[in-house]
């Protein structure tokens, strides 16, 4: 049995990862400091308390964990809130990355996943954006995220032993099908959350942030992936360097994008109600247009999307809304 160690596997996106390894068979020990993690959402495995800038706990887990590869989660990922503290950023998402990615080489533990982000791209040329598209971020952010990159780029050219695979994610949202787990942040920004949100009576008002973009509708395109087929991409990718695959870049999305306004649409006909919604600014940092083309993960790893439906990533949140809310 394949021992793979998860950094902030009891978040949003890591517990999902966390849960379709163990129905997988794989032995998981998740890293995670609770700072926006539970620990009810590790639905398999062990769960270890400890932050990825602490070297000595790092060092303590390799040790006695000996893992075979790294999924590293563990970040931060508001763009707003990067854009006002991009040291935070820079700390948690690069730094922190840097410290984790020494320990593993003083451990030899040379297979590692990372979560990367469309943000990396920035404001694309073209639509859908593929890898091969120029990296120019917008956001400390993006930014963070396309450092780390760049730090795997240069380990893997430095060390022929190290693989490593990087998933760029577009807009993941939904919730584990079963209802289990699914996002569980105590202030949530991602529009799908707070729309649910606004609709469960938690907000009253959805604030829409941006009408003039130059968009069909005039609000920001996003392509937005159910979290559950985000999770075995990640499998794939760890399938592929376990079995001695190269190291790559993927995008994770499913190649359609929806506007903020669809969005929203979509948001009161699962719910039935007809939350407010106020038309604000733009919101500092936004992209106009991110939308994906997958066809490289796709015809490299195999990945093949189950869930390419707006109606029921909205769903799935839902239903997980409704349970935490206790409605
Ligand atoms: N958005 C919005 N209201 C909200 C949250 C988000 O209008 O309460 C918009 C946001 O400006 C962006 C899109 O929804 O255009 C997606 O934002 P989100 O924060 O969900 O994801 P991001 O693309 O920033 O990772």
């Amino acid at each position: 049995m394949k021992k793979i160690l998860v950094t902030g596997g009891a978040g949003y996106i890591g517990s999902h990862v966390v849960k379709a390894l163990g129905e997988q068979g794989y032995e998981v020990l998740v890293f995670d400091n609770l700072s926006t993690g539970n620990e009810w959402a590790v639905l398999s495995g062990r769960l270890v308390q400890g932050d990825v800038a602490d070297r000595g706990a790092l060092d303590r887990v390799l040790t006695e964990f000996r893992p075979d590869a790294v999924i590293h989660f563990a970040a931060s990922i508001v763009v707003s809130e990067s854009v006002a503290e991009p040291l935070k950023y820079y700390r948690n998402n690069t730094a922190t990355a840097l410290n984790l990615l020494e320990a593993l080489q003083a451990h030899g533990v040379n297979r590692f996943i990372f979560s990367s982000t469309a943000a990396v791209y920035g404001i694309p040329e073209k639509i859908p954006v593929n890898e091969q598209s120029p990296l120019l971020p917008i956001n400390p952010y993006g930014t963070s995220k396309m450092m780390t990159e760049l730090l795997l780029r240069d380990l893997a050219l430095a060390n022929p032993l190290f693989r490593y695979v990087a998933l760029r994610y577009f807009n993941v949202a939904g919730a584990d099908g079963g209802n289990r787990i699914g996002q569980a942040y105590k202030n949530p920004t991602h529009l799908i959350t707070r729309a649910l949100k606004t609709a469960s009576g938690t907000y009253p008002a959805l604030q829409l942030f941006g009408t003039d973009y130059a968009t069909p509708d005039g609000t920001c395109i996003r392509d937005y992936i159910h979290v559950d087929d985000l999770a075995s991409a990640h499998v794939l990718a760890l399938e592929s360097l376990l079995a001695g695959g190269e190291s790559a870049l993927f995008n994770c999305g499913y190649g359609r994008g929806y506007s903020v306004r669809e969005v929203v649409d979509v948001a009161k006909k699962i719910t039935g109600v007809d939350f407010t919604v106020i038309e604000e600014e733009r919101r500092e940092g936004d992209p106009p247009a991110l939308v994906a083309d997958s066809s490289l993960i796709q015809s490299t790893l195999g990945w093949k999307p189950k869930h390419d439906d707006l109606e029921y990533i909205v769903g799935t949140a839902w239903a997980w809304e409704q349970k935490i809310t206790g409605k």
